[in-house]
């Protein structure tokens, strides 16, 4: 039952022996890709089994790459960190709901909810979920050395393979949403079979989507207040994403222009990410912040909002649309602005739990 890295490493031998049997350079080079970003899976999936200390020194480095794509959504971070500044000064301050931290949910509740949830979004997607359940005993495992909040998902294309992992330690209600999160990226996966090649901006919409949808699911169907707050908090973390990720974009701007060779600047913004994101604790575990992920995670949202803004008035209009841009790559943003617009029902999205006319 469940997986284990080891099944990774069976797949990667599977994939090594495609890679030698192949005699066309071009599916070549394709498997080859394929195989580095399972190498990377099955790395991540130990360290983060070890401990998930990372090193800082490795973490900024590698956003230089991406750095100048990012430049361009940053229109779209300040538009959303505007939004929120402009949102009347009480919105943190609700404190209505609270949970009970020992409350638990039985795996039979949990998949019956996420059965249910699923089958209500269309056919499409009822029809890749219930695929993807069939696997289950396969291909997820729970992990209770894990926050509730947290989990992964490994997919390895060629071969068809999911693996799911989900934390369970921490707030049991987190759970349905942390699975709908991770069924979102599978099910982009089996919307686009290519998906999980390498780009990584617009990964985090399938599953924001979906994480989005669930919490609204949870408190108009099961009438549990507790997402309704969810879905209230997102706004708040992600406008904290959105501030990392402009005092990041500073930095970056401020040490390239400044700095004299790449070498110098690249050393310089690792020391300043690790001196002012550093570590942070996660429970009793340190991590580092990823500001790569801050930027993923956040233009993930705001796409997810805009698409779940456009599935509650039209359901199939907006899987057609998620099917569209998850056939896209990181490259091609401005497909994602001919489809939706990121920020553009934001206040339509507030105003759907705090009421009517809370912001105009
Ligand atoms: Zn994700």
């Amino acid at each position: 039952m469940g997986w284990t890295t080891k099944d990774m490493r069976e797949d990667l031998k599977e994939l090594r022996k495609m890679y030698h049997q192949e005699k066309d350079s071009d599916k070549k080079e394709e498997i080859l890709k394929d195989i580095n970003t399972l190498i990377g899976n099955i790395v991540d999936y130990e360290l983060v089994l070890d401990d998930v200390t990372q090193n800082a020194e490795d973490g900024p480095l590698e956003l230089f790459a991406a750095a100048p794509m990012y430049a361009r959504y940053f229109p779209t971070v300040y538009k959303f960190i505007n939004l929120v500044e402009s949102l009347p000064y009480d919105y943190y301050l609700d404190t209505e709901v609270s949970y009970d931290p020992l409350a638990s949910i039985s795996k039979r509740d949990l998949f019956d909810i996420l059965h249910e949830f699923f089958n209500s979004c269309g056919t499409k997607v009822a029809k890749y979920y219930n695929e993807l359940e069939k696997e289950n005993d396969k291909y997820l495992i729970f992990d209770n050395e894990r926050l509730s909040c947290s989990g992964n998902t490994y997919v390895v294309p060629r071969l068809g393979h999911r693996y799911i992992w989900i934390g369970t330690d921490g707030n049991p209600k987190n759970i349905p949403i942390t699975m709908a999160h991770e069924y979102g990226h599978c099910i982009a996966s089996k919307m686009y079979e290519h998906r999980y090649s390498d780009e990584k901006l617009f990964h985090e919409i399938e599953s924001t989507f979906f994480e989005l949808l669930c919490e609204d699911y949870m408190y108009n169907e099961m009438n549990d207040p507790f997402y309704k707050k969810c879905l209230e908090e997102d706004v708040s973390a992600y406008y904290w994403s959105a501030k990392t990720a402009t005092l990041y974009k500073r930095t970056f701007d401020y040490v390239f222009n400044n700095m004299s060779d790449d070498d110098s600047a690249k050393k310089y913004f690792n020391r300043y990410a690790k001196k002012h994101y550093g570590n942070t604790m996660i429970g009793d575990k340190k991590i580092v912040i990823d500001l790569d992920s801050a930027m993923n995670y956040l233009f993930g949202y705001l796409c997810a909002v805009e698409l779940f803004e456009i599935y509650k008035e039209d359901k199939e209009l907006a899987i057609d649309l998620l099917e569209k841009i998850v056939a896209k790559s990181d490259n091609e943003y401005e497909s994602i602005y001919g489809n939706i617009t990121p920020v553009k029902s934001m206040k339509k999205h507030i105003n759907r739990f705090k009421g009517k006319n809370y912001v105009e």
